[in-house]
């Protein structure tokens, strides 16, 4: 056995600090215990959060010796992305990454012209962690199994992929008027790989990051957080200063059929879940969205969609149910016909609960969280595939 250890360069970059995980309080503090002046850390902070920039060699206002010395001591990405793929109407975009210790996750980019009264967004759709340890049966992340937590930097980073992206070439579309390309990220929504109140600590941390006024900007409400159902985390975000959105994947009505394909169920069941979420809405007078992956003939029938309304409709106007067609995945599940899910909205609304179904998009770039890192190691190989 070779018992000698060479420092890999994946563990000389660890030894540095990454910069993205910092709040800009805590910049401030780094940069006093490195000896250097606290007001540098301001500066650095509207390099990488309002400038964008990759490299400190960019940030002119510093002297080169700091440069220097941050770049010895300090990370700031960039991030490497081993494939992008953009669907054909360029309204999804798809990188998978490479992070420093070889693990791969995905982000995507989905682009919305305005629709009546909400103007157009960019939201980009991040991962939590590196795998996930929850199991869905539905959901293609929930097959690998889980790897590790992602740091607070490496969730920050994949906003600012984008946001570059949109900084370069702002996205122009068929319906966005002519004046108003998106130039920015308006939305972000953790509901990439993994379960992100299973890494409360620095999912919390990146938002509250990319919140600051300082730095990113962008507002708690424009923020969502997507959770399996972690009842006692969901306790603890209730008590957040932050105002982020709250949706919970659901995605059957009654214990029976939710253990089956969501095997947290047994451990939190649906009364403790709806118990959580209603305390969660009194604490914070928030509506909660329930996301409802449609299987068909699993738990789409009408009879769900009755149970659906009983177990929501007491929420009342508190309670949104976005309908989810099924992405397919290895696991063989289909999506309902439109028929089937027209009827099923149908039932929910005989109930008084809102719904909404969430329009499919990026089939053709593998829009399912897990299912790009899927083909990829499929393939074991880089391939860029231009649509
Ligand atoms: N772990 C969190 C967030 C990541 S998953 C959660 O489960 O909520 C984000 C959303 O995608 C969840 O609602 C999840 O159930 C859903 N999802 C997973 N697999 C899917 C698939 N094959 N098709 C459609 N949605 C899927
Ligand atoms: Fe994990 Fe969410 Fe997928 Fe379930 S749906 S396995 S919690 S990522």
């Amino acid at each position: 056995m070779n018992t000698i250890t060479q420092p890999s360069t994946t563990q000389q970059h660890q030894q540095k600090t990454d910069l993205l995980s910092l709040t800009l309080p805590e910049m401030k503090a780094w940069f006093v215990e490195q000896g250097e002046e606290a007001y540098r850390a301001k500066q650095v902070y509207s390099w990488i959060y309002q400038r964008l920039v990759t490299d400190f060699e960019e940030m002119t206002n510093l002297p080169k010796a700091l440069r220097q010395r941050l770049a010895d001591k300090a990370s700031i990405g960039p991030i490497v992305v081993r494939s992008e793929l953009h669907s054909k109407d360029d309204r999804t975009r798809k990188i998978l990454i490479e992070l420093e210790d070889g693990k791969l996750i995905e982000s995507v980019l989905m682009l919305y012209p305005p629709l009546g009264e909400s103007s157009a967004r960019a939201t980009v759709c991040v991962s939590s962690q590196a795998g996930c340890a929850y199991g869905c049966t539905f959901c293609a992340t929930g097959q690998m199994g889980f790897d590790r937590h992602l740091r607070a930097g490496e969730i920050v980073a994949q906003v600012l992929f984008f946001a570059r992206e949109l900084r370069k070439a702002p996205w122009k579309a068929a319906g966005l008027p002519a004046s108003a390309p998106i130039d920015h990220i308006t939305n972000i929504v953790l509901m990439g790989m993994g379960e992100p109140l299973h890494n409360y600590k620095n999912v919390l941390q990146a938002l509250r990051i990319l919140n600051s006024k300082d730095g990113f900007n962008l507002g708690a409400r424009h923020m969502t957080v997507s959770t399996v159902g972690l009842v006692p985390a969901i306790r603890k975000l209730s008590q957040e200063p932050l105002q982020i959105n709250l949706a919970i994947s659901l995605h059957a009505p009654s214990d029976e059929a939710r253990s089956q394909t969501m095997p947290i169920n047994r451990k939190y069941p649906l009364r403790e879940l709806l118990s959580a979420c209603q305390d969660y809405i009194q604490a914070t007078g928030r509506q909660v969205t329930f996301e409802y992956v449609l299987l068909s003939g699993v738990n789409d029938t009408p009879d769900h969609a009755n149970q659906l309304g009983e177990l929501l409709s007491p929420l009342h106007q508190f309670a949104h149910v976005n309908c989810i067609p099924v992405n397919q995945t290895a696991a063989g599940y289909r999506p309902p016909t439109p028929d089937a899910i027209r009827t099923f909205r149908a039932i929910l609304n005989q109930h008084g609960v809102s719904n909404s179904v969430r329009a499919e998009r990026g089939d053709d770039i593998a829009a399912a969280c897990g299912q790009l890192r899927t083909r990829f190691e499929q393939r074991k190989q880089l391939s860029v595939i231009n649509n």
